[in-house]
């Protein structure tokens, strides 16, 4: 298994103290970094519309205001083939006067890289008629559990979602160390079980 696979995985053992928890995830999030790896979110991917909610709330989560863009100019995985633009948004930016210069891409289209969309204040021109590949950045698939079932992942290339992976772990372990606890006040029987921890 290559160093990216290992990175898609994310093994990350929630029995550890909370500060050397921290420390293993900032430990995967360098490595995912260093690899180009995309990093797994703890959330299975069900079907398209429950996805596309999920990525709808996580995005709202983005804070790109304060980004210089690295994703619009830099993503050293889109740069040899450039951003895929479908047809219909094709249509959508020559009714708007966008007139930019398109790459073949097999049977498909590429807008060029770094996007010329992009102004020199790093916000997109086009933002409300931009691609659907640019809306769902940096969510994507790619990172899987232990047994194989595909995670909702990010991009290592953003920021903002770096953070937002290490929040929402470090959330998980606070959820499921206080989850403990209750059970074990709701269920004396697991008190014994708890203390032993
Ligand atoms: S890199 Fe991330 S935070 Fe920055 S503009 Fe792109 S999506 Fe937004
Ligand atoms: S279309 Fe807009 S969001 Fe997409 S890469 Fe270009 S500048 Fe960025």
């Amino acid at each position: 298994m290559g160093k990216k696979d290992v990175m898609k995985r994310f093994v990350i053992d929630y029995d550890l103290p909370l500060d050397k928890f921290v420390i293993e995830l900032d430990r995967f999030i360098q490595l995912s970094v260093e690899a180009e790896s995309v990093m797994p979110l703890p959330i299975e991917l069900g079907n398209g519309e429950s996805l596309l909610g999920q990525v709808a709330f996580l995005n709202s989560m983005l804070n790109c205001k304060t980004c210089n863009a690295p994703c619009c100019k830099e993503d050293t995985a889109v740069e040899k083939e450039g951003i895929g633009i479908l047809d219909c948004e094709i249509a959508a930016f020559e009714l708007n006067n966008y007139n930019i210069p398109l790459n073949k891409l097999g049977t498909k289209h590429a807008i060029s890289y770094p996007c010329p969309l992009l102004t020199s204040d790093d916000r997109c021109r086009a933002y409300d008629i931009r691609p659907l590949a640019c809306m769902l950045f940096p969510f994507q698939p790619g990172g899987t559990t232990e047994d194989g079932k595909q995670l909702l992942s990010v991009s290592h290339g953003c920021p903002s979602a770096r953070e937002i992976v290490k929040q929402t772990y470090i959330n998980l372990w606070r959820l499921i160390h206080r989850m403990e606890v209750v059970m074990a006040e709701l269920h004396p029987k697991n008190q014994a079980k708890q203390a032993q921890k």
